[in-house]
């Protein structure tokens, strides 16, 4: 106010003091007459109170509040607002403000929109995330990251990494990238409670314009996924190699010995060649299963659907199994709707069909009896297989559609099974978006549902 004051209207009271006094001393010099110098005096001074009051109101007053708007705004206010008519200038003034608070009003609203936007999409990110600054302050760790090692947001943003993390993979990590200045990879195991996850972590430097390391960002994705599916395929590769091998030795070892002991004795040279025929035909039986099964798997893999009478399947599929579950001494009977029309891949579903019941004949001892059913329930065609053989352990049922899984490991290759049958089953009813499901009591039989969509 005294700025104010002293910059606007000090000029003028001193410009009317100045005349006052030259008045007076004019007045004085020329001997004019005392009241004629008081009436002087007053009416200046009213001049000057209303000159004062006129100035005060058009420029001390608007001014005043101007500033006290751009205050509001500084503090970030940016509704506030200044309107006044006062003078042209004071007016423009007044405009100027007001569209500059409406620029800093907007400016704050997008900027507020983009660090939603980004807090969302760092929060939401699949993976963990952590911002590191140079000192080793964590200043961001998303959602991702609190669900892999665990607490609270609060309990890591503004402390130092090594102090609130203690895995040491991750410390490298962040020592690394701060060290070598460029993207670096590491990968490390945590445990969560009872579970492993694996996760791998990349480090990537920060630089401001002047290409001063400025901090870090830490980005973790759990691999554990990835894991299993590796470890599966070396499984996978390892148990190829050992179900091959068994065949293989066999069939090289009898045809040495025949090759050594020459063709002499009849009788054992036609033991050997049955060993080594059998064999061969269980080595291209387990080469015809990983053929189905690498077929179902490939991507461009497409099921040829047609409409197929469960009459033409039934003909088609059941003699030769019949044959086979009777020759064992095992009660066969077919309860089906065989009027009824399924659209599906039927040579998969005849696979599905003798899958099953080859199982349920291997793994039922004689006198025992199998069925197959063929209806539908609801939207869903219906194929049960039920046997009243060996059944399976309550354990053991969640693993039965691995690859190479048996129960009793002796008892199906005695028997002839590859270990794939129903790994195949599964795929097949999957590509038809279908589903399975076992139910099995040991000694008292086994039941497999499948439902296909109609
Ligand atoms: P395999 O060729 O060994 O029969 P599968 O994939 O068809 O391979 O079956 C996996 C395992 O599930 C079998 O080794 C067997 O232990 C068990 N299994 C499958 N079907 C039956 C069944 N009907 N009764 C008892 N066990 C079964």
């Amino acid at each position: 106010m005294k700025d104010v004051f002293s910059k606007t209207l000090l000029p003028y009271v001193i410009a009317i003091v100045l005349s006052l006094t030259v008045t007076g001393l004019i007045i004085w010099q020329t001997n004019a007459n005392l009241l004629l110098l008081i009436a002087m005096i007053v009416i200046e001074s009213i001049l000057l109170i209303v000159l004062l009051s006129v100035l005060y109101n058009k420029y001390v007053k608007p001014i005043q509040k101007a500033a006290s708007t751009i205050n509001e705004i500084t503090k970030g206010n940016y509704s506030a607002r200044f309107h006044s008519s006062a003078s042209e200038v004071i007016g423009e003034l007044s405009l100027k403000i007001n569209s500059l608070a409406r620029n800093m009003s907007e400016i704050s609203m997008q900027e507020q929109m983009q660090s939603e936007q980004l807090s969302t999409i760092i929060d939401n990110m699949q993976s963990g995330l952590v911002l590191i600054d140079e000192k080793g302050y964590i200043h961001v760790v998303n959602r991702k990251f609190i669900s892999m090692f665990g607490k609270d947001v609060k309990d890591y943003r503004g402390y130092l990494y090594y102090d609130v993390l203690e895995v040491e993979k991750f410390h490298e990590a962040v020592q690394k990238t701060f060290l070598y200045e460029r993207n670096i990879k590491e990968s490390f195991t945590l445990r969560q409670g009872v579970n492993t996850i694996h996760l791998e972590i990349i480090g990537a430097p920060i630089f401001n314009e002047r290409n001063m390391l400025k901090g870090a960002v830490l980005v973790l994705y759990d691999i554990t996924e990835l894991k299993k599916l590796e470890k599966t395929r070396k499984d996978f590769v390892a148990n190829v190699s050992h179900e091959l091998k068994t065949p293989i030795t066999s069939i090289k070892g009898f045809s040495e010995t025949l090759l050594d002991s020459g063709l002499n004795n009849e009788e054992t040279t036609k033991e050997f060649l049955t060993i080594i025929y059998n064999e061969s035909h269980r080595l291209q039986l387990l080469i015809d299963d990983l053929l189905s099964l690498s077929r179902l798997e490939k991507d461009d893999f497409r099921l040829v659907l047609n409409k197929v009478k469960v009459k033409e399947l039934i003909e088609e599929v059941i003699p030769a199994l019949k044959h086979k579950a009777e020759k064992k001494g095992l009660v066969f009977t077919v309860d089906a709707d065989e009027d009824m029309i399924m659209k599906v891949d039927k040579e998969r579903i005849k696979q599905v069909i003798i899958n099953l019941l080859d199982n349920a004949i291997h793994y039922t001892p004689g006198n025992g009896s199998i069925e197959l059913y063929l209806g539908h329930v609801k939207d869903y065609i219906h194929i049960k297989v039920a046997d009243s053989g060996i059944g399976i352990e309550q354990n053991a049922l969640p693993r039965i559609f691995e690859r190479f899984y048996r129960v009793d490991k002796a008892r199906s290759r005695n028997t002839g099974g590859t270990g794939l049958g129903l790994a195949i089953v599964k795929h097949i009813v999957e590509v038809h978006d279908g589903k399975i499901e076992v139910e099995s009591e040991v000694n008292q039989g086994t039941t497999v549902h499948v439902y296909l969509p109609k």
